[in-house]
């Protein structure tokens, strides 16, 4: 259930709205593709994964009279959309608010002297102190509208990696609102976390910044309770609460990301792609994992649940032939301590389940 996109200011009419040629910036290939006006601008092309493009995203290049010309934040730089169909034209001007930001305004200048700063005074302390207690320090310093940003960059290049499949079963998009709203609530979380199932075979589910999460189908196939279910999401929620992903961003990217920051353009396609990538592949640290388990642990006893389903869906991918490096295991790795501790605080249920046997088996079956 994605929720991140205001409704477009007019209804879309249904279907195609246009076509345009799009070029990817990696080749000189001209594409046709067709527009789609949905909670993105979706650009598709016969055969081809469908690409989408955030409205708030969307500037205008510079092009030949009769043209509009479009470039993306976080497409490759020299990615273009020319659309020359003036109806599709104006009814995509009507939706991209920051068509023509091109300088940052005031409170832009404001927010990139400060990271800037911030990045500066972090270089200092990578010098002094090393990279892991500086991406503690700068953590917090992050702001949100950047983490935002990146988590709409690795979205795209989570669809591009595992395909953009979301898993459309109403009941069941109604009983993973449900789980996450009890999860989300019992942890006193807002109702920013935008959470969705992708269909793919990939046994995983990961958090990003900026409050997105993702359960993979695969990883819904090897559940056997609403429960752990609900221990993964409530430790994808604990990363979330603790900012591990920007962290882990920070961490990996080291001096280099840092002073891509201080000297380039902040909301630049390069720093992003490069951040969307790494979010994507890296893994947590044991004290980040530890720290999330016990998250999910509090979470799941204030529900009157036990954790312990957590540890016992983990184990099952583990004992599964597969390609772990795609899997949960990859950027949560399960160590024994982690999983003795779940069964140690296992507890009998004092609280109603999360989920009726006629919503769990809607949730099983969301994604076909
Ligand atoms: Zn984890």
């Amino acid at each position: 259930m994605l929720m991140d996109s205001a409704p477009p200011q007019e209804p879309a009419p249904p279907g195609a709205a246009g076509s345009a040629v799009y070029f990817d910036g990696a080749s000189s290939r001209r594409h046709l593709v067709t527009l789609a006006f949905k909670d993105r601008l979706e650009l598709d092309e016969a055969a081809e994964p469908t690409i989408a493009w955030s409205y708030d995203d969307i500037r205008r290049a510079d092009g030949p009279p009769g043209v509009l010309r479009l470039r993306c934040l976080t497409a490759l730089a020299l990615a273009r959309l020319e659309i020359r169909d003036a109806a599709a034209a104006s009814q995509l001007i009507s939706r991209c608010a920051r068509l023509d930001e091109h300088a940052p305004g005031r409170h832009g200048v404001g927010a990139i002297i400060g990271w800037s700063l911030a990045a500066a005074a972090s270089i200092v302390a990578v010098i002094v102190f090393g990279v892991p207690l500086a991406a503690d320090r700068l953590t917090p310093l992050v702001p949100q509208a950047l983490e935002r940003r990146l988590g709409d960059a690795a979205d795209v290049q989570v669809k591009a990696i595992f395909g953009d499949k979301i898993c459309d079963g109403a009941a069941g998009r109604q009983a993973f609102g449900k789980l996450v709203d009890r999860l989300r609530e019992a942890a006193g979380l807002d109702n920013s976390v935008l959470a969705s199932m992708l269909a793919t075979p990939v046994p995983n589910a990961f958090a990003l910044p900026g409050g997105r999460i993702y359960l993979f189908s695969g990883l819904l196939a090897k559940a056997e309770s609403p429960d752990e279910i609900a221990g993964v999401l409530a430790h994808e929620l604990g990363h979330l609460r603790h900012r591990d992903a920007t962290r882990n961003l920070i961490y990996n990217g080291g001096t280099s990301f840092l002073i891509g920051l201080l000297f380039g353009d902040i909301t630049g396609s390069g720093a992003l792609i490069f951040a969307s990538r790494t979010l994507v592949s890296s893994s947590y640290s044991r004290e980040a994992e530890q720290d999330a388990d016990s998250f999910a642990i509090e979470i799941m006893h204030r529900l009157g649940r036990s954790p312990k389903g957590l540890g016992e869906l983990l184990f099952r991918v583990t004992g599964k032939e597969g390609d772990r490096n795609l899997s949960i295991l990859a950027n949560h790795p399960l160590t024994e301590d982690r999983l003795a501790r779940m069964r140690a605080e296992d507890r009998p249920p004092s609280g109603p389940p999360l989920l009726t046997d006629g919503e769990w088996l809607a949730l099983k079956t969301a994604c076909g």
